[in-house]
């Protein structure tokens, strides 16, 4: 390939000291921001990174610490983001890690393909996607993201590029491995076929946690998209309500040849609104407003609808369509928290769900979803159950207390939290979730003995 590191000459990538923080904007650390040009300058910044060491950085999505390193090097991957090869027969695609899923559908869409996974934004890229082995409203018939990846190639701590194919140790590592591997530079991806860039889309209401759960258990195999936004400040017999949304890609004769959807099938035209103001009054997304918020959006969810057609990014990436929306949350930002319980542990979910409506978590971005098989990263989030996750401003009074507590609830039953949204999970409690971690660590220190690769979620929970 070309542009292959060789040796430790070369140009040094452009870089400069910044403040880094994740989406949720808050723990903001000074690291030395590198941004590649070439292979070559990812692995002399790899070689030359110090002693705080260093970790790739994708579209900085992930919500906590993950993709940034206090006093260390964090390199922007995005500048290498090319995409070497599409085999539009076989489906399949060679891209740099540094290239976001947005620019991937611009790309793929007109020729009838689609990434095989993609998470609540596309603005994220494929390093960041192996990285966290994202998932999406597709999991339960899909699996995450790693599942479709063939191959990659991973710069690792000597400053060598390997070649890693699934179903070795290293990939299963590297996939959900938080960047601690080394650094992604290409990925080999499995497409999916699609007819349209529209969605056929079913919307229902359900009135509780109870209802949610059996509709999503009896119909969720229906639909190869699913998931649930549900009210976490109705309390009572509402406790649990919800508006679930599920669909499939629309094949070509639901669109109609008449229709401006008809005559142009595969194009893609997300579109954007005006960027959420740089500065939004602390407190703001109170209780009373996140309340009326969630009843007016219940409300009028229709309590059926079928075959409704949308738009991908309206089914997708609906956020996406307000640059920095992550301010709306003041100047403390906001903390996401996602678990997983598995099958068997409803009485868990059910508790934790009664507890956070109880504590008034004024969150309006929460949803449910069901989780199918497990894919192999030692580090993968997803397991087969129940996963629920929603934004809770930061400066909630209680916060930390609080989330300790459904920490240990999450634990006990069994369950884990996901450390791509993670910003505060206690260390002594990962063993527990994420009974690989062993074999991850003993990984680790066989590849990179010297501990280069390094982040403030790896120091935290001593990964
Ligand atoms: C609005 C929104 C919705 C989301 N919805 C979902 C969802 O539905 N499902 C889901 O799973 N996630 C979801 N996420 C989280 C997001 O998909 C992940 O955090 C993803 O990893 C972000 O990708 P990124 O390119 O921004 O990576 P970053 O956030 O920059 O980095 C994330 C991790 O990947 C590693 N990484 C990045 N690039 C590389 C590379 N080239 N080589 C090695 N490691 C690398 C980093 O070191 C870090 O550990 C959502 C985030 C947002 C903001």
């Amino acid at each position: 390939m070309p542009g292959k590191p060789e040796g430790p000459a070369g140009p040094a990538a452009p870089e400069t000291t910044v403040s880094v923080t994740g989406w949720g904007r808050t723990a903001p650390t000074a690291a030395r921001l590198i941004r590649p040009r070439t292979y070559q300058e990812a692995a002399n910044a790899i070689r030359s990174c110090g002693a705080r060491g260093g970790i790739a950085r994708g579209l900085g999505r992930a919500y906590g610490d993950a993709a940034q390193n206090a006093g260390g090097a964090v390199l922007d991957m995005t500048g290498l983001d090319r995409i070497h090869a599409i085999d539009a027969d076989g489906g399949t695609l060679l891209c740099d890690a540094g290239v976001s899923l947005h620019r991937l559908m611009e790309v793929l869409l007109p020729l009838g393909w689609f990434v095989p996974v993609t998470p609540g934004t596309r603005q994220v890229t494929v390093g960041g996607a192996i990285g966290a082995d994202i998932h999406g409203k597709n999991h339960h018939v899909s699996g995450s993201f790693s599942r479709h990846v063939l191959s990659f190639e991973l710069l690792t701590a000597d400053g060598q590029v390997r070649t890693v194919s699934r179903g070795t140790p290293l990939f299963d590592a590297t996939a959900g491995g938080m960047g601690l591997t080394g650094v992604i530079l290409t990925a080999t991806v499995r497409l999916l076929p699609v007819e349209t860039s529209y969605m056929r889309v079913d919307t229902e209401r359900a009135t509780d946690l109870d209802d949610l759960m059996a509709r999503l258990t009896a119909t969720d195999h229906r639909y190869r998209y699913s998931v649930a936004w549900i009210d976490l400040l109705a309390r009572g017999a509402a406790t649990g309500r919800a508006v679930l949304t599920r669909g499939d890609h629309a094949p070509l004769e639901a669109l109609g040849k008449a229709t401006r959807a008809g005559r142009a099938p595969l194009a893609f035209r997300p579109r954007t609104l005006p960027a959420a103001p740089g500065f939004v009054p602390d407190g703001l997304l109170g209780r009373a407003t996140v309340g009326l918020f969630n009843e007016l959006w219940y409300r009028k969810a229709p309590r059926a609808r079928v075959g409704q057609l949308q738009r991908i990014a309206t089914f997708f990436h609906p956020l996406d369509g307000v640059p920095h929306w992550n301010r709306v949350y003041g100047r403390a930002g906001f903390v996401q928290y996602q678990f997983v319980v598995g099958h068997g542990q409803e009485a868990a979910l059910r508790r934790i769900v009664g507890r956070i409506a109880e504590h008034r978590c004024p969150s309006f971005l929460a949803v449910l979803k069901r989780f199918g098989d497990a894919d192999p990263g030692w580090l993968s989030f997803p397991v087969p159950g129940w996963t629920l996750a929603l934004d809770i401003p930061a400066a909630l009074p209680g916060l930390a207390g609080f989330l300790d507590e459904l920490d240990e609830e999450v634990a006990g039953a069994g369950g884990r939290v996901y450390l791509a949204k993670d910003a505060r999970l206690r260390p002594e409690l990962l063993a527990a979730m994420y009974p690989r971690l062993d074999d991850f660590r003993s990984l680790r220190a066989e590849l990179d003995p010297r501990g280069v690769f390094v982040s403030d979620l790896s120091r935290r929970l001593g990964l």
